[in-house]
């Protein structure tokens, strides 16, 4: 964004200390919680403090819907198991609470994938968690770890820069809040605000890399509710031609509709003939909000609901659909204002459009986003860079601290099952002491040596980006006990620490 009116000085001021911590987490989603929670079981005498932004944990779970922790990062579609530890506990817990798919609980249970006799793997990236739940789940887990947090509070800069080991190094940031801007202090920050927010506060623009617009998009999902299911299971098996059902087996559709477990469709373009014939109006002015001019037709159900009907059993499902796409800067506030805007503006019409769906037609919309969800803002400079050849040639790595899976590039695709090391490297700033990354924003390749931003697709999966986060809390949890940095970390004591708290290391058999 070009200041268009000039600049102004910022007064100084004296800013009250309100904390002062051993660890500050930045963002308290999945990845910032597993973070807290794992330096203090790695440390004790650690405090931990998580500041978020928002009134709840979850991030983009919660803000932008996205439910579908992919158990497919934990085992893969031979039935091996390539990630547990925290990932797994927080699914566990949430689970556990007892509104999640069904499917979640077979998984636990050691029954798939690959699951018997359900035949297409290619789906168990959409199976839905419970979003009230993972709220709750996440927000007991720093109670009994001893985490405290602050919520209604945005970090938005580095206190005065001090030296250590020879680099810069920021010992807490500023926050705003209702009541006035704070200072906490920390010996160690941990950034999960997925956006490299404060290596591009330390460091600027040497320290992180914006990638260009073409390549991952702005999106949000959208919650469609009252679907009569067996009308909606009646179509498909009449329309026949999708590119992902699941399952891909009629009466196994069926068993998953009475049972509440999901069911995914993708395809419908006879659907969106049937729009252009009777209200083209809806898809022109889907196209004016400057969108990816593409409607997908996504459909994953979210929650199924039994009504009983005069002794008669009705299934009434609620779906999430893939809202528009928008190619612009994730880091330009205008862009992004633009973007939520039409958003909004394009799952109304999606809404609309979907009731030409069979079983859609008293469908209306149920839940919108609070946020649009971004796949691409800053990719903060590490000591190492992750590479597209280390994701899908099977990198392995000295230091490695968790296995990747992968995530869009595993889906489906055999060669990818057996994984790739991460490397504590891409956790480390270049140039930065005292800051660790977590969550999805890690030091990969950018688009200008591998276009497709493979190595940050990978690690946008939410279990994959659980396990980076569970690293830098038990790192930033040694650098307390020894008084070091995150870059004099010693990779033996921090790979026994994860083997401790039930991190796998090793490629699967
Ligand atoms: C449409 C869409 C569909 C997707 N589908 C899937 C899927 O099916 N499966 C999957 O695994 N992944 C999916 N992803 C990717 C996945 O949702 C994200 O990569 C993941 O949720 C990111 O988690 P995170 O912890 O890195 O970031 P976030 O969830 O964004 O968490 C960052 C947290 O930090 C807080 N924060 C940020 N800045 C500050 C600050 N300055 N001060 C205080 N707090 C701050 C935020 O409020 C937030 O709570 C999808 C993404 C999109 C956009």
């Amino acid at each position: 964004m070009a200041p268009s009116h000039g600049v102004i000085m910022e007064p100084e001021k004296e800013i009250p200390v309100l904390r002062e911590v051993d660890i500050l987490v930045i963002g308290g989603s999945q990845s910032g919680v597993a973070a807290a929670a794992c330096a203090r079981r790695a440390n004790k005498n650690a405090s931990v403090l998580i500041v978020e932004q928002n009134g709840y944990l979850g991030g983009q779970s919660v803000s932008g819907l996205v439910v579908h922790y992919e158990f497919r990062e934990h085992t893969n579609n031979k039935g091996q198991v390539i990630a547990k530890g925290i990932g797994k506990e927080i699914i566990e817990r949430v689970v556990s609470k007892g509104h999640s798919d069904p499917l979640f609980q077979e998984w636990l249970d050691g029954k798939g994938p690959p699951f018997k006799n359900v035949p297409d793997g290619r789906a168990h990236g959409d199976i839905p968690l419970d979003v009230n739940d993972i709220k709750l789940a996440l927000l007991e887990l720093c109670e009994e770890t001893g985490v405290e947090i602050l919520l209604h509070a945005k970090a938005v800069a580095a206190l005065p820069l001090e030296e250590s080991s020879g680099f810069p190094a920021s010992r807490g940031v500023f926050v705003e809040t209702i009541n006035g801007r704070f200072a906490i202090k920390a010996r160690v920050i941990i950034d999960c605000s997925a956006n490299a927010d404060v290596a591009w506060w330390v460091g600027g623009p040497d320290a992180v890399h914006v990638p260009g617009v073409n390549v991952m998009s702005m999106q949000a999902y959208a919650w469609i509710e009252n679907v009569d299911l067996e009308a909606f299971v009646d179509g498909v098996w009449k329309q026949k031609s999708f590119q992902v059902l699941y399952p891909n087996d009629e009466k196994q559709m069926r068993d998953h509709v009475h049972q509440g477990k999901t069911i995914i469709t993708r395809g419908w373009t006879r659907t969106l003939d049937e729009v252009y014939d009777h209200e083209p109006e809806l898809i022109d002015t889907y196209d004016e909000l400057g969108t990816i001019p593409q409607i997908y037709f996504w459909l994953k159900t979210v929650k199924t609901t039994r009504v009983d009907c005069d002794g008669k059993m009705k299934y009434i499902g609620t779906f999430a659909i893939e809202g528009p796409q928008f190619r612009d800067s994730q880091v330009d506030p205008l862009a992004v204002t633009r973007a939520e805007i039409n958003q909004l503006k394009g799952v109304h019409l999606q809404a609309r459009m979907h009731r030409y769906l069979p079983g859609w037609e008293n469908a209306r919309l149920d839940r919108t986003v609070s946020r649009i969800g971004f796949r691409q803002t800053r990719i903060p400079r590490g000591i190492y860079k992750l590479t597209k050849d280390d994701v899908i040639g099977h990198g392995r790595f000295d230091d490695v601290i968790g296995r990747g899976s992968g995530h869009d590039i595993g889906r489906g695709n055999p060669e990818a099952e057996f994984g790739y090391d991460i490397p504590y490297r891409i956790l480390v700033p270049e140039a930065i002491d005292g800051l660790l990354f977590g969550a999805r924003c890690v030091s990969v390749e950018d688009e200008t040596t591998d276009d497709m931003l493979t190595a940050l697709n990978a690690h946008r999966g939410i279990s994959t980006s659980m396990i980076v986060s569970q690293a830098a809390g038990v790192a930033a949890a040694l650098c307390i006990k020894t008084g070091i940095e995150p870059r004099q970390v010693n990779i033996g004591l921090l790979q026994e620490e994860l083997r401790k708290q039930d991190v796998i290391l090793d490629p699967p058999s």
